[in-house]
């Protein structure tokens, strides 16, 4: 349904130079998703939230943001996003309430709905307790809230947050993505990371750019099941010959690892771990541990852009 479609990206282009840095990108953001942008460092993450947020003109390519031309009608586009930019835009000799008063005067609220609209963002982003308190004197998880909540103050329909955990230790981390996944459940939002797991547990949707290109839109889902284990790591007391290992059904190549361990890989769908330890027991193998190996995020885009575009085999380490 047309109506449902709050982002629609069509042939989104930027160039910086001669650096293309987003190339033809086509999707779609529905109401009530959350949808992960996700990708290495350099792909292209923040030019697109750049662009889709009005902040930075596109080379070429069309947004349309809830029915409105983000080219051609920015204000009244822009009054259905909230934008969380990865060097968060916050004034840090305010308070949290001198502040967010600020951003709801920016955003247009009237007047005699701000001070509701602030309780209501300091309430959903945690930060009640600290109205009074200097933004400078807040940790880094607390500013990042602060940050959100001047995203979401004006309660747009879509808000894109980039890069909102960088920089957060593993407890405000923790903090951040239960926060996002409140906002979630009443705005659609667009979340640019280069964490796998970020996606995974706040996601419904994944959209993976690598060097300025979209090469996967999947469910959390499909994704998980495309990063499924092919391979398991086992340690034998009394390791048979490889070859022994090699002929158990689904084992598809059996190589020694450091300490004496191996790796036994099997197709996706087929893993051997069954047969593994039944034959183990019943040969006195010494099985004493099995581990199924998980792929990375890096091998999952190795495997997607090796299969989708074949020959290009730069190395690029994700960060
Ligand atoms: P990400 O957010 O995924 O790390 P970016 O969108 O920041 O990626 O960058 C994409 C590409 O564009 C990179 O090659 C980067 O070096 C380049 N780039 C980003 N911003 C600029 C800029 N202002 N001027 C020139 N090149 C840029």
């Amino acid at each position: 349904m047309e109506n449902d479609i709050l982002i629609k990206v069509e042939h989104l282009s930027r160039r910086y130079g001669n650096t293309l840095a987003v190339n033809r990108l086509n999707f779609e953001v529905k109401r009530g998703e959350v949808l992960g942008f996700l990708g290495p460092n350099g792909a292209g993450k923040s030019t697109t939230m750049l662009m889709l947020s009005g902040n930075l003109a596109p080379s070429s390519g069309a947004i349309t943001i809830n029915g409105i031309d983000l080219l051609e009608e920015p204000k009244a586009a822009k009054l259905a996003l909230g934008f969380l930019p990865e060097q968060p835009p916050l004034y840090r000799e305010l308070t949290v309430d001198e502040f967010l008063d600020y951003c709801a005067r920016l955003n247009r609220i009237d007047k005699g709905k701000i001070a509701a609209a602030v309780d209501q963002a300091k309430q959903r982003c945690g930060l009640t307790a600290v109205s009074k308190r200097l933004i400078n004197n807040l940790s880094k998880g607390y500013q990042q809230r602060v940050g959100i909540a001047q995203a979401i103050i004006h309660s747009p329909d879509v808000v894109i947050l980039d890069e909102p955990t960088v920089g957060l230790d593993p407890i405000q981390i923790r903090e951040i993505r239960q926060l996002i996944r409140d906002i979630g459940t009443e705005h659609s939002v667009i979340l640019s990371t280069h964490i796998l797991p970020e996606v995974q547990a706040t996601c419904d949707r994944v959209q993976i750019i690598h060097n300025g290109e979209l090469v996967l839109s999947d469910t959390i889902d499909g994704l998980t099941q495309r990063m499924q284990s092919s391979s398991l790591v086992v340690a034998l007391r009394q390791p048979p010959a490889l070859a022994e290992l090699g002929a158990i059904a689904g084992i598809s190549a059996v190589e020694p690892l450091e300490g004496g361990r191996l790796r036994l890989s099997h197709a996706p769908q087929l893993n051997p771990s069954e047969r593994v330890v039944e034959r183990a027991v019943a040969e006195g193998w010494g099985l004493y541990e099995l581990t199924p190996e998980r792929l990375s995020l890096e091998d999952v885009f190795v495997n997607i852009t090796t299969t989708d575009t074949a020959a290009d085999t730069t190395e690029e380490a994700a960060a």
